[in-house]
């Protein structure tokens, strides 16, 4: 079986998660890389742009409270008012798969799934200076100031919750992150407790 990495991907709103997660898969691809992005599910509004099914799952309060009534969700938080979960079958076929599954999740999700999973690797990405976030939430314009404001309240709690986490990639550009991200990969896959089996000669 392939050497699966569970990477789970953190930040607060606003750190350019998106943008870095769709070059890294751009990256895997490239080289050839068994992956797969998990693709959440939530109760909150669709955004300019965003597809159903690609860009997550968009659904209503009941139907998101049925999923989590059947444990179907590996893990799931309220965020700004709203649910955000990971179903679980898609992750569990991937790990079956030994692929690298990537989650765009939040810090108390991604402690949810370490807590499940404990060899799963913990990345929380930031912007070279916290001042960006607020920068970058504005120039979407796509959220009212009360939306906005309460994003940068929830980014301040990240950043000092954060510090369970395994690595902090700092997004200064896009390429440089993804280079982290990816050895942080390369890392991960020579640890000794994915490598022991090479030492039962
Ligand atoms: P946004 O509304 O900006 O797409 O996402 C808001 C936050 O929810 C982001 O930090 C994102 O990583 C997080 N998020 C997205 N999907 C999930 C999920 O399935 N579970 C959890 N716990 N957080 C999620």
């Amino acid at each position: 079986m392939a050497d699966g990495i569970k990477l789970i991907i953190s930040g607060p709103s606003g750190a350019g998660k998106g943008t870095v997660i769709a070059r890294l898969i751009e990256r895997l691809e490239a080289l050839s890389e068994a992956y797969y992005l998990s693709i959440s599910m939530t109760t909150r509004y669709m955004r300019e742009g965003e597809t159903d099914g690609v860009s997550y799952y968009f659904t209503d309060k009941a139907k998101f409270e049925a999923l989590l009534a059947q444990k179907g969700l590996l893990e799931h938080n309220v965020y700004n008012g709203e649910y955000y979960g990971t179903p679980a079958a898609p992750a569990e076929e991937a790990f079956a798969a030994g692929k690298i599954v990537l989650f765009d999740i939040d810090i108390n999700g991604g402690r949810q799934i370490r807590e499940r999973y404990p060899d799963a690797v913990t990345c929380f990405l930031i912007p070279p200076a916290f001042s960006q976030l607020e920068k970058r939430l504005r120039g979407r314009g796509t959220e009212s100031e009360d939306k906005i404001r309460h994003r940068i309240d929830i980014a301040r709690g990240e950043y000092a919750a954060a510090a369970d986490y395994d690595y902090v990639i700092v997004n200064d550009t896009i390429d440089d992150a993804v280079e982290e991200i990816l050895a942080v990969v390369m890392a991960e896959r020579c640890r000794m407790c994915r490598r022991k089996p090479l030492l039962s000669i």
